[in-house]
């Protein structure tokens, strides 16, 4: 205890700050990042800051330390918090869940990666094969999962591009059975773009450093990262120096989880299509779209189990159907051809991740479970998703994103907020209002059936051709004028060039963010020609084949009209809020302490708004003026009452109730709790300790 409380380090929760406000919030968390104390707790709430340095403080002994321990015993640590999920979980058999929230780059993935090696490391004592492997492939996944949705961007060399929210199955034993992996939304418009010192994914270029020469060979490949379109930007900025040790431990990983060799070579087949397709270049004939360099598609051909003259004929025409049934081919342009290029690369990719995903969930999915036999099955699930972006150029995949953090966070003031100040009332207990913003008009704004802006975007897309973003942004203008997050951009302008700009704002709970409309009706309706569903649905390769199972339909069939990009991600991010709403949830808060990746340095600026947008304060706040922990009466008395003569074996008083009274008044915690109307409130787990303490002395 003496760690914990020594003022050397700063105060090791929040909650112990001599006052609440941000000058002392900051303050401590300086000092205690300065100390090389990046864990900080607000009751159960672990605030982590991105040391930016390796530490010495994840070692076995360190895990040995932590495990089986209560919270408080051990200084902060992700450890103490996945602990105590695991716990929670095997105590009451209830599922759990943990949330770990931050900006890019501020060490959530890092977080996630510790948390599973936490508890791979704490479960299957007597090392059962079965479960060694599972929990092998589990760990093992992330470097594959790395490799395909990572990159580098300007703010992380190794940003996740994609959102994960994984389940980890236990038996009755607590020992991991399996898991289950959700993917949500990868930004697959870095395959074919990406911003001045960005990087395409990682995969790309470990496969031009670290592949073997007759594997490049066969894949019509060079090394060079600068000959290709797609990862030429990234080879200005390639300071990610591991890319060939990566790719022998991706493939390593691979080999492990159990992909076939087979399947290891098309999905390197797929990552060569896609870097000559980038090189494909359309000459103009008359306005007609035209290829001249034919060998480039004879290799296309070849890595895809195609014929060349499908892949030619994929990428300059497509098949188009009359009201009367006819078909016939329409050429493209030069510059639809272009667009069709690259909405295919970019649809190869993401099939590609998404199938990736899908066999590892296939196999460590929990098979032949019967809980007949083994007990209750129950799980951890762990969420790592993408952190508010504010970029200099905001898009529409921001706009998902930011949405996405608008739910997470409505989610935190219901769990954590709200909830508890409404389980206070409910028991009447005296409770002072913390004031909070409740950010649920701004999810509204985006989620609103009809008046949404998901809801417009989707109407204009039902047009086909004739709305343009221009179009979608004056009704959204026109619609939404009224409302207090939305600014127009009329309302945006600040100079006379503002008549050109085509920019809509949203008043988030972490800030204004301006997106530029370009590209939203597009992006949203992810257009993908018929033609090469067809293509890929042909091939020679089943593997490929399997990717793209509506290739099967012919252009008449083709009638139904695919839900659009935001509506799909809107309806997985309703899912996963349910999901994670129905479990015992565990917060990890991470901030990012400076924009420099610089150890040591801490900008408070940064770090200011970040712990003001996280609401943290008020987390600090609803925390205090509360009680840690509660019970039913009921409950409370039946695993305590062994430690008080006035209610062993059985209690002789009017209720419930005032034998609880009796347990606490003769333990002298009179001081410490108090009594609802069907629970007892306990300020301090100290106190909870103490009986469970005794309990086990009497046992
Ligand atoms: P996020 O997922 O929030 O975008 P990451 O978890 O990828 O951020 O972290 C970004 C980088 O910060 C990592 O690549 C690593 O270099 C560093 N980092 C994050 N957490 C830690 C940690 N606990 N110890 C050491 N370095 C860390
Ligand atoms: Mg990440």
């Amino acid at each position: 205890m003496a760690e914990l409380d020594s003022l050397e380090f700063g105060k090791s929760d929040f909650v112990l700050l001599d006052e609440v406000n941000m000058e002392q919030f900051l303050a401590n968390l300086k000092l205690r990042f300065q100390k090389g104390r990046i864990y900080t707790y607000i009751g159960e709430v672990v605030v982590s800051v991105n040391p930016y340095r390796p530490m010495e403080i994840y070692g076995t002994d360190v895990i040995a330390s932590y495990r089986g321990r209560e919270l408080y015993e051990r200084p902060p640590h992700l450890y103490a918090l996945a602990d105590a999920a695991y716990k929670a979980m095997k105590r009451s058999a209830k599922d759990t869940c943990i949330v770990i929230s931050g900006e890019s780059g501020a060490g959530k993935t890092e977080a996630s990666k510790y948390i599973m090696q936490y508890i791979a490391a704490i479960t299957n004592p007597s090392q059962k094969q079965e479960v060694e492997s599972i929990k092998d492939v589990l760990l093992k996944s992330n470097c594959v999962l790395e490799a395909f949705g990572n990159a580098k961007t300007n703010r992380n060399d190794n940003s996740s591009r994609f959102g994960k929210y994984m389940d980890i199955n236990f038996n009755f034993n607590g020992e991991p059975t399996g898991g289950h992996i959700n993917n949500y939304l990868l930004e697959k418009s870095r395959v074919v773009k990406q911003q001045a010192g960005e990087r395409n994914f990682h995969t790309f270029y470990q496969l031009l450093s670290g592949g073997c020469e007759e594997m490049l060979e066969a894949l019509g490949l060079h090394r060079d990262a600068n000959g290709y379109r797609f990862t030429r930007e990234g080879a200005i900025c390639n300071t990610v120096s591991d890319d060939k040790l990566n790719h022998r431990a991706v493939l390593r990983a691979m080999r492990v989880i159990g992909f076939s060799d087979e399947e290891i070579q098309s999905i390197y087949n797929l990552l060569g299509t896609i870097l000559h397709l980038g090189n494909v270049e359309f000459e103009n004939d008359e306005d007609m779209a035209v290829i001249r360099d034919l060998d480039v598609m004879e290799q296309i051909a070849c890595l895809i189990g195609s014929e060349t003259d499908a892949v030619r004929r994929a990428l300059l025409y497509r098949t188009v159907a009359t009201g009367v049934g006819e078909v016939f081919n329409k050429g493209h342009s030069p510059e639809e051809a272009r667009f069709g290029r690259d909405a295919f690369a970019k649809a190869l990719y993401e099939r590609l991740f998404c199938w990736i995903v899908r066999r590892i969930n296939h196999v460590i999915e929990v098979k032949d479970y019967d809980p007949a036999r083994h007990g209750k099955n129950t799980v951890i699930g762990v969420l790592d998703i993408y952190g508010f972006e504010i970029f200099d150029n905001n898009s529409f995949e921001q706009f998902c994103i930011n949405y996405c953090n608008e739910k997470l966070q409505q989610l935190f003031i219901e769990l954590i907020l709200r909830q508890e100040q409404q389980e206070y009332q409910r028991e009447g207990i005296e409770w002072q209002h913390i004031d909070y913003f409740n950010n649920q008009i701004i999810v509204d704004l985006v989620e609103q059936p009809h008046k949404g802006i998901i809801a417009i975007l989707d109407e204009a897309c039902l047009n086909v051709g004739s709305v343009t973003d221009t179009m979608f942004l004056d009704t959204m203008d026109a619609r939404l004028i009224r409302h207090p997050h939305y600014t127009s951009r009329k309302l945006c302008a600040t100079d006379k060039t503002m008549e050109f700009r085509r920019d809509f704002r949203i008043r988030h709970y972490a800030g204004d963010v301006t997106y530029c409309i370009e590209g939203f009706l597009d992006k949203n309706k992810d257009p993908l020609f018929q033609d090469f569903k067809r293509l890929m649905f042909n091939s020679s390769d089943p593997v490929l084949k399997e990717m793209w199972p509506e290739g099967h339909l012919s252009i008449t069939e083709v009638t139904k009209r695919p839900q659009t990009a935001a509506t799909l991600f809107r309806n997985s991010m309703v899912a996963l809020v349910e999901k994670l709403a129905s479990k015992e949830p565990y917060y990890v808060r991470c901030i990012k302490p400076n924009d420099a990746k610089c150890p040591l340095a801490l900008d408070e600026v940064r770090c200011r708004h970040q712990v003001e947008y996280l609401g943290l304060l008020e987390n600090v706040r609803v925390r205090r003026a509360g009680f840690a922990y509660r019970q039913p009466y009921a409950r409370f008395l039946l695993r305590y009452k062994m430690t008080c003569e006035y209610t062993w074996p059985n209690h002789l008083m009017c209720s419930d109730r005032e034998a609880v009274e009796a347990i606490v008044n003769q333990h002298g915690f009179q001081n410490d709790v108090a009594y609802g109307i069907s629970k007892v409130f306990v300020r301090h787990p100290q106190m909870l300790y103490q009986l469970e303490q005794e309990r086990l002395n009497l046992i």
